[in-house]
């Protein structure tokens, strides 16, 4: 805030305070493509890709590896610096291997109460993802008709990987075969 007279009144401050506040956003530069704001108004870090976070920051990360050919399964040629909270990708990997996981040890006569709890948690996890663009879609996608199937571990596994495929459609992504789910997240690589 400028410097005030000494005996400006409360009022005056106040004016001064608002004027500063216009000030600060007529000069606000817009955000970069790609960066998403959080419910709280701020960038939101886990909605946002890494490189469209570095172009809104602009900061020097000398531990970041700066790929010139994506790594396989990658959409970025950008790799998080190890130990920085995630963005909108790595947060992705992360949590459908998490939840293909939970689809590969599912048991294949699952009880009354597993069946339950396991829609529950689904739906908490639709609630509480961390990207909440993400969040939304994914919800949303629940409710045109694709709620979980949580009967046996085939049913399960391939709603997963529908619901996987749904965002990779959204992204312009490949689908997956989902003829394939249980290989590549249980039985493969032996
Ligand atoms: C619920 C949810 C919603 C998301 N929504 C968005 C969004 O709106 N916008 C956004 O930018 N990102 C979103 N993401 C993240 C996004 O899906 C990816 O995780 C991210 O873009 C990284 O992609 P990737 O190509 O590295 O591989 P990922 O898509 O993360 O896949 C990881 C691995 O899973 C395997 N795989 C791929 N598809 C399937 C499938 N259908 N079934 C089984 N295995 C499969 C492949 O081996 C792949 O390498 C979301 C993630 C989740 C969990």
């Amino acid at each position: 805030m400028p410097a005030q007279p000494l005996d400006a009144t409360p009022e005056q401050l106040a004016r001064a305070g608002q004027k500063q506040d216009e000030d600060n956003k007529a000069k606000a530069k817009p955000l970069p493509k790609g960066v998403v704001l959080g419910p709280d108004g701020k960038p939101c870090r886990t909605c946002t890709s890494l490189s469209s976070w570095r172009a809104m920051t602009k900061q020097k990360q000398p531990d970041t590896v700066a790929t010139t050919t994506p790594l396989a399964g990658h959409t970025s040629a950008l790799q998080s610096p190890a130990d920085c909270p995630p963005d909108v990708e790595q947060l992705g990997r992360s949590s459908w291997t998490l939840l293909h996981s939970i689809t590969a040890n599912y048991p294949e006569r699952p009880t009354v109460t597993q069946q339950t709890e396991t829609k529950q948690f689904i739906s908490l996890f639709g609630k509480m993802y961390p990207c909440w663009v993400c969040a939304d879609d994914f919800r949303a996608w629940m409710k045109e008709g694709n709620e979980p199937r949580v009967s046996n571990r085939e049913e399960f596994g391939r709603w997963a990987c529908e619901a996987h495929n749904a965002v990779n459609v959204k992204l312009g992504k490949d689908s997956f075969d989902c003829n394939k789910w249980e290989e590549r997240w249980r039985t493969g690589c032996s």
